[in-house]
């Protein structure tokens, strides 16, 4: 193949090369540049003589600068890079930028759950919440056997998950930071997936009572049957009951319960909806060089469309956007959602200064491997994940778009770490996720699709029954950011349609993982 690399900016003083299995020293690009080092694929070449000290581009950003002289065709990696301090949070562009407005895109729809609530699930899944992982063995015992004996009388439901985690007990749940995790696993259990069906296995001693987890008022039952919300009960088993004798009771108890949802689940029917019913979550994991070039830009696009069709897109990540804020802030709808991104920017810094690390802690070694010299080059490929779109509202981790009344791009403030990142999307109310990946990771959830997107067309060849979309083609030539954007999109509707996804196929699932930024016990 040709030697080839791609510029992402014409002001930029780097390039990565494209060919899989890198390139070796003497390799000639098109242009007249000779390689002087052995490169990866998805490593910097240097395009020209870069002194001691230059300022090194790439995306028209400075992602660090040369710690000695190199010369034009050499590698150009970590560990020849001094990485520049974060922006401070002060004196950023507050709402400068107007993107253009964009041409709404309408009749596009999918073939969704229409919730009591207005929202609008994609699966149908009976979700049974605990207050406590002491429970998590009785609840996956139940789950077995209400899959063996009850689930196939119900064949309108997709689906049993036990939403199991560590938190509940053993936790300073007076904390003010405690409010994090008990708010992520309430919503999560209001995500449209699990069609306002809320059931609750509890132990009974636990710090995280039901009633804390979820107070009169904010239990969402699709039929109330004549019943104000206030006098709607909740619906717990609680295996210290006294009337529980042997574990076979407890079971009993949970299937008994399980039966009452599962009938009214088993109504629930696809409707057509609007594409403007999505709520998409965009993150990335296991990244590399190719993740800013190929699937995230596609995925900006989607993103895009996504948003012209009404749809309602976050993205997230605080340590992969903290470096570029300035463009973020910027692009808000106003200067309160601007000032909201400096919040959670701000509270994040303190939050990993309390570790004594900064946001460079995200990078990992696979990420360095893959081309991705420190956290500046990562956030500025993933950032493109937002698309080009306004920046109408942020939520802090934990908190649900409903609750909050927001529509469009959305910030949704979570760590980068996968797990947490989906846990705190779920609980905002997504029904469906987008997922790039350049290393490759199987990641998948039981709650929600996941789509996942390829960064390379090595990846995608190798992991052809894991990866949903190619976007390695981008880099071949062979279809464009705007090909696999719109590929994308028909996609997610015909998934948000029931259409399985890879990992849905092989029943991948990752744990549900609470950020809890609170003390433990
Ligand atoms: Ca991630």
């Amino acid at each position: 193949m040709t030697p080839l690399f791609i510029l992402m900016h014409e002001a930029d003083n780097v390039a990565i090369v494209v060919n899989d299995g890198g390139l070796p020293s003497g390799a000639v690009f098109a242009n007249g540049l000779t390689l002087v080092d052995k490169v990866p694929q998805g490593h910097k070449v240097a395009l020209f003589d870069l002194p001691a000290g230059a300022p090194v581009r790439r995306y028209n950003v400075v992602i660090g600068h040369t710690l000695r002289d190199i010369p034009a065709g050499s590698w150009v990696h970590e560990r020849l890079l001094q990485m520049p301090p974060a922006r401070a949070l002060t004196g950023l562009p507050m709402a400068t930028v107007k993107p253009p407005s964009m041409v709404p895109l309408d009749g596009y729809t999918f073939d969704g759950y229409r919730n009591a609530d207005g929202s609008v699930g994609s699966r149908n899944i009976l979700a049974i919440t605990t207050t406590v992982q002491c429970v998590a063995g009785v609840v996956e015992f139940a789950v077995q056997r209400i899959k063996a004996e009850l689930l196939p009388l119900y064949p309108n439901v997709d689906d049993v998950v036990g939403l199991e985690h560590t938190y509940g007990c053993g936790v300073a749940i007076d904390a003010p930071d405690a409010v994090i995790p008990i708010r992520t696993l309430r919503n999560i259990s209001r995500n449209p997936n699990f069609g306002g069906e809320v059931m609750v296995v509890s132990l009974g001693c636990e710090k995280l009572q039901p009633e804390r987890l979820m107070p009169p008022g904010v239990i969402p039952i699709t039929d109330l049957r004549g019943e104000s919300q206030d006098e709607v009960k909740l619906d717990v088993v609680c295996l210290q009951d006294d009337a529980h004798v042997g574990f076979m009771s407890m079971i009993d108890s949970v299937m008994r319960q399980a039966k009452v949802h599962l009938e009214r689940l088993n109504q629930r029917r696809r409707e057509t909806c609007p594409a403007s019913e999505l709520v998409v979550g965009v993150q990335c994991g296991g990244s590399d060089a190719f993740s800013g070039v190929t699937a995230n830009p596609a995925v900006g696009f989607a993103t895009d469309l996504l948003i012209r069709a009404g749809a309602t897109v976050m993205f997230s990540e605080v340590t992969e956007v903290r470096d570029g804020i300035d463009q973020l802030t910027s692009r808000a709808l106003n200067t309160d959602v601007a000032e909201a991104m400096i919040r959670e920017m701000d509270w994040y810094d303190r939050y990993l200064e309390k570790g004594l690390v900064d946001r460079s802690a995200n990078t990992t070694p696979g990420n360095k491997a893959g081309g991705l010299s420190n956290i500046v080059e990562k956030a500025m490929g993933s950032i493109v994940k937002s698309g080009s779109s306004v920046i109408s509202g942020v939520l802090s981790p934990g908190q649900s778009v409903r609750e909050q009344g927001l529509k469009g791009l959305i910030y949704a403030a979570t760590p980068a770490s996968d797990f947490i990142c989906g846990t705190l999307q779920l609980a905002a109310g997504m029904n469906l996720h987008i997922f790039t990946t350049g290393r490759g990771t199987p990641y998948g959830l039981a709650e929600c699709p996941v789509i996942k997107v390829a960064t390379r067309n090595d990846l995608a060849r190798r992991w052809h029954d894991l990866m949903d979309i190619n976007a390695g083609r981008i880099a071949s030539g062979e279809a464009s950011i705007e090909d696999v954007g719109w590929e994308l999109f028909r996609l997610m509707l015909s998934v948000a349609s029931g259409k399985k996804t890879w990992a849905e196929h092989w029943k991948l699932r990752n744990a549900l993982v609470l950020f809890n930024p609170a003390p433990v016990t």
